[in-house]
Parts: C-alpha cells; sequence; structure tokens
C-alpha cells in the first residue's frame, strides 16, 4: 500500500474528528452540530464555504493553478434512527440515533483530504468537497442539486465513496455501469365490501384479493423481466382487518422493488399495476395505487471509473482493486449527482463485517484504520485527474 504519508501521520488526529462525529449523529436534514464541524474545519485550512445547500449541506472549493478543470468530491454527513449497542467511548450520545452506515467515516475521510490538498495543492484545478445531508432515504443529495450545487459549482465530474463491510481492509472495489439499483417504494389500497365473516356472499373480502395479488406479482420479476436483468420486487407490509369475524374493508399493501435500468423500473412499475387493476376489476374492487420513484440507479461512467480505478491502483496496489465487482441491491442517492454528471462511487473495504459490524447494525462501527487509505485515494484522484 502507497498511503500519502503525510495523511498517515496525522491518522490518530483524523480518527479523533470521526469519533467526535460518531458520538454525535444526527438525522437527515438536522446535521447541524455535524455541519459545524466540516465548515469549521474547512475554513481552518483555509478553504472557503458556501452552507445551506440542501439546509445543512457544505460545499467547499480550493483551487491550484490556473486551469479551470474542475471536480466534485462527494461525502454524506446523516446518520440513522436506530440505538446504538456498542459500549466504546465515541458511542452515540443521542437517545435513538446512530452512525451504523459509516458515513461518520466518509466525512473524516473527506476532511482529511482536504486538510492535504488544501496544503499542498499538487494539481492544476478546482476541487469542490461536497458534505451533503440526508443520504439514508431522503435524497440530501438531490436537496444540494435543487438547491444549484451543479449550477454554483460547475464540475466535469463526480465521485463518491462508500466504506464496505466484508471487504477487507486495503481493497476497493468499483464497476462502471450500474453499481447500486433504483429504490422505489408503492402503497396500494384494495377497498372491497366488508361484512359478517360467516355471510361472505355478502361481502367483497379485499384478503382474498390482496392474497392472490402478493402471488401474482410474483410472475412480474419472473415472467415479465428479461431473465439477465436484475430485479427485486419485495412485499414488505400486508394490513387488513381487526376482528375474528369481520370481513375488513380495505387491504394495504406496501414494498419496495429494486433494479439497475430505468427501463426495467417502467416496466415492472407498468405490470405491477396492470395486475392490480385487472384483479381489482375481476373482484369488484377498488384500488388506491401509489408508486414512487425514491432514489435513481446508481451509475458509473466509463472513463471516470478507469480514473477511480486508477487512483485506487496507486493507493493500495493493482491486485487489490476490484474493477468488475457485483452490482448491489442497496441504494444510493449520489445515483442523482451520477444522472446530472459522469462520475463512480466507489466502495472501499471496512474489514470483515463479523460480530455485527455490518451496516445498518447496531454494532457497527467505521473502521478508522482505513481513513488515511480513502483520504489517500481522494487525494490520488485530485492529483490524477487534475494533473499538472
Ligand atoms: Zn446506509
Ligand atoms: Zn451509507
Amino acid at each position: 500500500m502507497k498511503l500519502v504519508e503525510k495523511i498517515t501521520a496525522r491518522k490518530d488526529v483524523h480518527a479523533g474528528w470521526r469519533r467526535e462525529i460518531h458520538a454525535h449523529p444526527e438525522l437527515a436534514y438536522q446535521e447541524h452540530r455535524t455541519a459545524d464541524l466540516v465548515a469549521a474545519k474547512l475554513e481552518s485550512f483555509g478553504i472557503p464555504i458556501v452552507r445551506g445547500l440542501g439546509k445543512t449541506g457544505v460545499v467547499g472549493t480550493i483551487k491550484a493553478g490556473n486551469s479551470d478543470r474542475s471536480i466534485g468530491l462527494r461525502a454524506d454527513m446523516d446518520a440513522l434512527p436506530l440505538a446504538e449497542m456498542n459500549e466504546f467511548a465515541h458511542r452515540s450520545q443521542h437517545q435513538g440515533v446512530m452512525h451504523a452506515c459509516g458515513h461518520d467515516g466518509h466525512t473524516a475521510m473527506l476532511l482529511a483530504a482536504a486538510e492535504h490538498l488544501a496544503a499542498h495543492r499538487d494539481f492544476d484545478g478546482i476541487v469542490h468537497f461536497i458534505f451533503q445531508p440526508a443520504e439514508e432515504g431522503e435524497a440530501g443529495a438531490k436537496a444540494m442539486m435543487d438547491d444549484g450545487l451543479f449550477e454554483d459549482f460547475p464540475m466535469e465530474a463526480v465521485y463518491g465513496l462508500h466504506n464496505w463491510p466484508g471487504l477487507e481492509v486495503g481493497k476497493m472495489a468499483m464497476r462502471t455501469g450500474a453499481a447500486m439499483a433504483a429504490m422505489d417504494v408503492f402503497e396500494v389500497k384494495i377497498h372491497g365490501q366488508g361484512g359478517h365473516a360467516a355471510l361472505p356472499h355478502l361481502t367483497i373480502d379485499p384478503i382474498v384479493v390482496g392474497a392472490q395479488l402478493v402471488g401474482a406479482w410474483q410472475t412480474v420479476v419472473s415472467r415479465n423481466v428479461k431473465a439477465i436483468d436484475p430485479a427485486v420486487l419485495t412485499v414488505t407490509q400486508f394490513h387488513a382487518g381487526d376482528a375474528w369475524n369481520v370481513v375488513p374493508e380495505t387491504v394495504v399493501l406496501r414494498g419496495t422493488v429494486r433494479c439497475f435500468s430505468q427501463s426495467v423500473r417502467a416496466g415492472i412499475e407498468k405490470r405491477m399495476r396492470e395486475i392490480a387493476e385487472g384483479l381489482c376489476a375481476a373482484y369488484g374492487c377498488r384500488l388506491e395505487w401509489m408508486y414512487e420513484h425514491r432514489f435513481p440507479p446508481t451509475v458509473n461512467s466509463a472513463a471516470e471509473t478507469q480514473v477511480a480505478a486508477r487512483a485506487a491502483q496507486a493507493v493500495v496496489g493493482m491486485d487489490d482493486v476490484n474493477t468488475e465487482v457485483e452490482p448491489v441491491t442497496g441504494s444510493e442517492d449520489f445515483g442523482y449527482m451520477l444522472e446530472a454528471k459522469p462520475g463512480c462511487y466507489a466502495f472501499i473495504g471496512n474489514g470483515p463485517g463479523t460480530g455485527g459490524c455490518l451496516l445498518h447494525s447496531p454494532t457497527f462501527d467505521f473502521n478508522d484504520d482505513i481513513i488515511p487509505i480513502g483520504a489517500s485515494y481522494w487525494v490520488r484522484l485530485v492529483e490524477q485527474v487534475l494533473a499538472r
């Protein structure tokens, strides 16, 4: 491994920042303390900042040389509504809120890189450090874009980095094309005709229709989506009825769809709705339909993925970068940024993922040993893309 030595020399300081953030986690759009910390650090490095994009977002910008080429590096700052079960000193001090996805580490890695790049400026161009709110399901990336991120801070490409439990420390991974899935949610209400459970012929039983709908939807992925296109359709909630002897009026089904392309996404939504409408028509029920697109797929562009791979290889070595990692069925709001700009979302090994050290687990903790690796990756990426 070839880490940036001056970053490694400050790894205890950087780990301190990470633990400070870990101890004070904040939920989506409430990252005030975290944004204050980020802003104060950037200013202490001599980096001018702009605050308030996407409510709590922070952007720092540095320039070196004469080139007006520019790139963005993005970290996320938010935590999850989860009660931390770790007992160590830097455990969450905010009841029911926890950095269980390692965004504390993402923030610390990007701060460490910003500190180094501001001090050495061994590149020619402009770097925007993007600290975004609300990655966890609340589309903070989009909120910053809606507030003019790419207009106020023009950039050719944008890069993101997520820690990955299960990937060894010292390894990195990425892929060209769809790296993470699109995420949609749906809520379907089937309205029948309630009545006495002993006199079902006088009712229209929505439970029977709802049950058939769950079954019929299983054909969408298996019969309507091309076999080589990965997709998931999961019904996660089925709510109906309150009594032993009453046929309820209404069934509510909720769930999520994951897939990796906009065309598959559109096809699944259309087919789900056709089946639901057809079944409801057949049984005389009324359908209320809600299908919401949340995050788009996270799609890496080819050239920028090569650039990211080269930077990763310069840090962890040729053999420890997997440039054809499997796509992940989780999703990321960085997909919004990659719809607007070319770029690459890469993964950095957080260690074995044993002992409950998994993303979104109450016993997760970001691995401080990888801060110098991730920060070195950011520095090499900037130095390579914006080479003098
Ligand atoms: Zn997460
Ligand atoms: Zn995350």
